[in-house]
This record gives C-alpha cells, structure tokens and sequence, in this order.
C-alpha cells in the first residue's frame, strides 16, 4: 500500500473523532482536525486543529487542502432525546447534508485520494426491528427503507451520495454503519448524549436505595460497541478494498433494563428501575457481523461489561470534577 501520511478528521471535537486522531497518531500519520467546537476532554490529538464549519464551502477547502484521506465523523448528532423528538429535524437533515455535499465537492478539487464516512444503524427499515429479540440488521436489509428517524434518512442519503461519487470521480470511499458507540470522553449530560452515558449519569448521581428513571418499558433491546473496537474497525475498514457499507457494532443483544442493571453492578449500590414515557426508536436493534467478517477477517468481540466498566468510571469521576447535581 501507499505510504498515506496527511490525514483530516473531520469532527475531531466530537467523541469518536477525538479518539480517532489519538490512533492515528499512534500509527505514524500526520493528522489535521477540523470541527466547530474544540474538543471538550483535550482528547484531540491532531498535529493542527482548525475550528471551523464544514456548512462553508470555503472551510472545507481550507480543511482539505494537501491532505490524503479524509475520516468525515462531523454531523449535528446527538442520542434519542435529541434526534427521535422530531424537534431537531430540520436542522439535522440541512447540517448533516450540507456538510457531506461540501466535503465530497472539496474531495475532488483536492485529489483527496479515500474517503471514510460515518453513517449509522439508523438507515435500517423500522419494519425489521419491531421484534426485539430478533431484528434484522443485515447490510443488504436496508432496502426497500424506511429508517424510523430523519438522522437515518439523511445517513441513508449522504450514503448515496458517498458512493455516486465514486462511481463518477472515481474516489475511494469507506463506509460504516455505526451501532451505540459508548466510552470514556463522550457527551454525557447536556441533551445529545446517548442512552450509555445518561445511565451511567444516572446511577452515578443516584442515592443507594432510590431509583433510576429509564425511557420506556426497558424490554427495547440495543447492542453497545466499546469506542476502541470502534477505532479500531474504522482502521482496518479504510485500509481495505471494501466499498460499500459495512455494519461496525457488536452483536451482544442486551435489553434496556439489562443494560441498566449492568452499570447498576459497577457502582455497587442498590437501584431501582422506574420506567417514564421517553423518545424511544425501535424495538430492537443488534448489529449483524457477518459481512465484516467476511470483508476484514475481522469483527469486534470485546465483551461489554469491560467497556462499561471503563465508561462509568470516567463518567462518575467526571461529575465529581463538575460536581453536578441535576439531571
Ligand atoms: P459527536 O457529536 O461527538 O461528534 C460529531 C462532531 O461533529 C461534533 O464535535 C460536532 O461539533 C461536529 N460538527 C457538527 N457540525 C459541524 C459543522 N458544521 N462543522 C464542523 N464540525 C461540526 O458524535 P460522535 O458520537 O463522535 O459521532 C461521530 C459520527 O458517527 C457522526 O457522524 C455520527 O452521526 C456517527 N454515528 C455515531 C454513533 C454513536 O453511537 N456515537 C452511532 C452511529 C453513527
């Protein structure tokens, strides 16, 4: 393979585009970052940091200039609260569009020679996820779609997009379907956090012996990828010949009320569970890793009260820091 050394990740103030750069640094590429905030935790490695808006043409070619390969992970994003409530989605469709649309044009003008773009398990059709114990999250499932959100029709979209411009310009592109990814140096309070860390928030903040409040019935089942299994798939996806889109997730079905009692254990005290009406998604969702096996030789085995673990530690430690005291 080519020796690539110029890299951009696009996003690298967010969580897994933080923990992105750190790897790529690791492995010996010279990394610039772009996003539009900086990095809450520090955990942005990049050799040069550029804050600025991927909605602006003008930014993008900037971002890109001279670079290799671009790791495209910046989109208005946030966990169920944010994006199944309906009220957030225009503004997720218009940012998210925008951004890609921009990206890919200033790919071309720069000769950028791959592309890595992050869409997510919400592209899938909400019929095939209705039963929670057994949902279907095959690649080849997406089709006919009906994502159950507007983030997973415009992931769905901009997947499209991705790949037409393949097919005309002949750009490389990588593409993965993100399920839960959850770990230290993520949003974990403030409304666009996602169901790991708002539980984690919760049972840290609980008093022993009270309750913990949890969005619907908690029978909804999930599978949750520890963010270094994470990095480490979008590494051996890029680096592989393999162009269309490819489930990056773990395939440990675990319910709702499970998972929550699993954080539950790692603190060490005695919590209830009480369900409250909540933005939900389907029923049931598990990521499918057959394909990536089949692709990479390889797929994330991890077991998940490990990421957990490390996960609730840091968000406990984190709220002592902040010492916060509201939900
Ligand atoms: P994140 O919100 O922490 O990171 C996204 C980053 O994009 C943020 O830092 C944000 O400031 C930046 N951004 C937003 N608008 C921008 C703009 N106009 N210009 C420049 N930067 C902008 O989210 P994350 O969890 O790290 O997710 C990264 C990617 O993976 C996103 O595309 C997301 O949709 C996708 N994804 C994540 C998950 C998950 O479980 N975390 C699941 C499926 C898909």
């Amino acid at each position: 393979m080519q020796d690539i050394k110029k890299v951009l990740v696009c996003g690298s103030g967010g969580f897994i585009g933080g923990h992105l750069t750190k790897r790529l640094k690791e492995e010996g590429y010279w990394v610039r970052g772009i996003d539009i905030k900086a990095n809450e935790y520090n955990n942005d490695h990049s050799d040069e940091f550029i804050i600025g808006d991927l909605r602006d043409i003008e930014q993008c070619n900037v971002a890109l200039k001279d670079m290799d390969w671009v790791f495209q992970l910046a989109a208005d994003m946030g966990g169920a609260g944010y994006l199944f409530s309906g009220e957030n989605d225009a503004e997720v469709m218009h940012n998210s569009s925008l951004i890609n649309l921009n990206i890919l044009n200033a790919s071309i003008k720069h000769k950028i020679d791959r592309v890595f773009y992050s869409s997510s398990a919400c592209v899938y059709p909400e019929f095939n996820q209705e039963d929670p114990e057994n949902p279907n999250c095959k690649e080849n499932s997406v089709y006919p779609a009906q994502p159950d959100s507007e983030y997973g029709w415009e992931k769905l979209f901009s997947e499209r997009l991705f790949l037409s411009f393949e097919r005309n310009f002949n750009l490389k592109v990588r593409i993965a379907r993100f399920h839960n990814i959850f770990g230290p140096m993520g949003t974990w309070q403030g409304g666009k956090e996602k169901a790991p860390a708002a539980i984690c928030r919760k049972v840290a903040k609980a008093v022993d012996g009270s309750s913990i409040d949890i969005w619907g019935d908690g029978l909804q089942t999930r599978s949750f990828l520890y963010v270094d299994e994470c990095i480490e798939g979008i590494m051996r996806l890029t680096k592989s010949d393999y162009s269309s889109p490819v489930n990056i997730g773990s395939d440990e079905l675990i319910s709702i009320n499970d998972f929550a009692k699993l954080i539950i254990n790692q603190s060490g005290k005695n919590l209830s569970l009480n369900h409250i009406e909540g933005p939900l998604g389907v029923r049931g969702r598990v990521s499918d890793n057959e394909l990536i096996f089949e692709k990479l030789g390889w797929k994330p085995s991890k077991p998940l009260k490990d990421g957990i673990s490390h996960t609730f530690r840091w968000i406990n430690k984190q709220m002592r820091i902040t010492n916060v005291h509201q939900h």
